[in-house]
């Protein structure tokens, strides 16, 4: 039985219309959570091969599976789980999504140039291979002489048993496309940090494109690398990565051999701006000279647009680690962005969508004349970087939150 038989029915109150990015590009009711629903109970899609069946495939490819729908629903209709059980059904992911995911899961191993090269062959992603980026993925950079066990900085002094153990979760953007976004987060902890080589996908785009046997062999073999070296903080600088991380123990749940291990990995998973604001002295470090509510020393960052990627945006807990953050260092945005419409494999199916909440958030950005656009998702950077790069942001240079952090003064 799945979510949809099992779960709440949906009352129709349409709350759910204004927060769905797709809803809000198209208009059109069969793009909304609602729609989508009731598509469903109407079984339209009963009749295989009908008009009427093609619409609700088609449908069903229509969600970036952003969580804003559960997040407002007051009859606790989870619209997202739906559709990502009814993907993993229907076994819908397009060859082409398939095959972008292979390339995602397998760039380490071939080496940053060619996994850039054969993504560069794929609908919106032209032009990614002259990037320029580092030779080498950031997990082969920072490995130390033959060990599968990097700690970063290299340690001067034997590493004290007794400090908090922190592990780090890179994440394929930051590993093989923009690997100085990792340099820049550990840079800014200063301390050490244990980093497991043979990381790899987190599996969030498997497991949105409903390949949910994929998103679980990503998922498992981080699960054993991590376990085994039993981190108090597995740290990660992506928002999308953090929420995945979270939900292994829902992938392997109880009664699964693997769900005691996995269970440790969610509940020690730490996104690196909420991490930060917990940290006092180390944000106190990071702002140095900063006065607190004194943005004159900021002239080369401001004014900027705060994105606020869905995954954190939505995640448990209903409000944005990086939203905090930025509240407790007294740093106010010009404008708080939201979706940008990659959600991953929708970005490569749903073209013409993703290109519509995308110029939806550049036109935001045009108009407040922001000089930076910062994030904490590596996808949503990457998107952004995209749009930057064909000149749709103007001067607005998308960052990432550690390289805005290693900026300031
Ligand atoms: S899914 Fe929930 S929020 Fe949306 S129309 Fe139905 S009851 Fe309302
Ligand atoms: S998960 Fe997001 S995109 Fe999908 S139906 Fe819900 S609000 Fe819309």
């Amino acid at each position: 039985m799945n979510s949809f038989e099992k779960g709440p029915n949906c009352a129709g109150c349409g709350a759910c219309l204004a927060i769905c990015p797709v809803y809000r590009i198209s208009f059109l009711e069969r793009h909304s959570p609602r729609g989508k629903y009731h598509l469903l109970v109407k079984g339209l899609d009963k009749l295989p091969g009908s008009i009427a069946d093609m619409m609700v495939r088609d449908t069903m490819t229509a969600c970036l599976q952003c969580g804003g729908c559960a997040s407002v629903c007051a009859a606790g209709v989870d619209v997202r789980s739906i559709i990502r059980e009814r993907r993993e059904k229907e076994a819908s992911a397009s060859l082409t999504v398939r095959k972008a995911l292979k390339i995602m899961e397998n760039g380490p191993l071939r080496g940053t140039g060619l996994a850039l090269k054969l993504l560069s062959m794929f609908p919106g992603f032209q032009g990614i291979d002259s990037w320029s980026p580092a030779e080498r993925p950031f997990l082969t950079a920072i490995r130390q002489e033959d060990n599968m066990l990097s700690v970063y900085p290299p340690p001067s002094a034997p590493v004290d048993p007794h400090r908090l153990k922190i592990a780090f979760f890179a994440g394929c953007v930051q590993n093989f496309m923009m690997p100085g976004v990792a340099e820049d987060a550990l840079n800014l902890l200063s301390r050490e940090i244990v980093i497991p080589l043979q990381q790899g996908c987190c599996g969030l785009a498997a497991l949105s494109a409903g390949l949910t046997e994929m998103a679980r062999e990503q998922a498992a073999k981080n699960i054993k690398i991590f376990s085994a070296i039993q981190p108090d903080i597995l740290l990660t600088g992506c928002a999308s990565c953090a929420s995945m991380l979270s939900d292994y123990k829902k992938l392997f749940p109880q009664g699964d051999p693997l769900h005691e291990q996995a269970a440790w990995i969610s509940d020690s998973v730490r996104e690196l701006s909420s991490f930060l604001a917990s940290e006092e002295q180390l944000l106190c470090r990071i702002t140095g000279p900063f006065e607190y509510g004194n943005q004159t020393c900021l002239s080369d960052l401001l004014p900027f647009a705060l994105q606020v990627p869905c995954h954190d945006r939505f995640s448990p807990g209903g409000s944005s680690d990086i939203q905090k953050l930025f509240e407790r260092m007294g740093i106010t945005p010009a404008i708080t962005l939201g979706c940008c419409g990659f959600g991953g494999s929708f970005f490569i199916g749903n073209r013409k969508l993703s290109a519509g909440i995308r110029d939806t958030l550049v036109s935001e950005v045009r108009r407040a004349g922001v000089k930076r656009v910062v994030t904490n998702c590596s996808g949503c950077l990457m998107h952004l970087e995209m749009a930057y790069r064909k000149g749709d942001l103007g001067e607005a240079r998308p960052l990432h939150l550690a390289r805005f952090l290693s900026l300031l003064p």
